[in-house]
């Protein structure tokens, strides 16, 4: 099996994490649903509001975020192009560099 997406929606509902609500990754979580990125990783379970080391940079009018998220399996099935697959035992890193508009009001 590819990617395990109960493992990975498992993986997420038990992580504790405080989910940062400032007004830049709250652009992101709202921005990367309607991403290519998004419904890609989503289909696997990932829970968008929890990316790893969210880093964020301003390029007006757009803006660009640099993460990570976790999935569980063995390979990727695809690579999309604003990912970067990395095995680390069990788990696989996906790391992000995307480039959304701000879409909050
Ligand atoms: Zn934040």
């Amino acid at each position: 099996m590819p990617i395990d997406e109960m493992k990975t929606a498992a993986y997420y509902e038990a992580l504790q994490v405080d989910v940062c609500d400032c007004l830049y990754c709250r652009n992101f979580y709202e921005a990367v649903n309607e991403t290519e990125l998004g419904a890609f990783l989503q289909r696997w379970g990932v829970h968008m509001n929890q990316p790893r080391h969210l880093s964020h940079f301003d390029e007006e009018p757009m803006h660009r975020y640099i993460g990570e998220y976790v999935l569980i399996g063995d390979m990727p099935l695809e690579q999309t192009t604003a990912l970067t697959f990395e095995r680390h035992g069990e788990y696989i890193i996906a790391q992000f560099d995307l480039v959304v508009p701000w879409v909050l009001a």
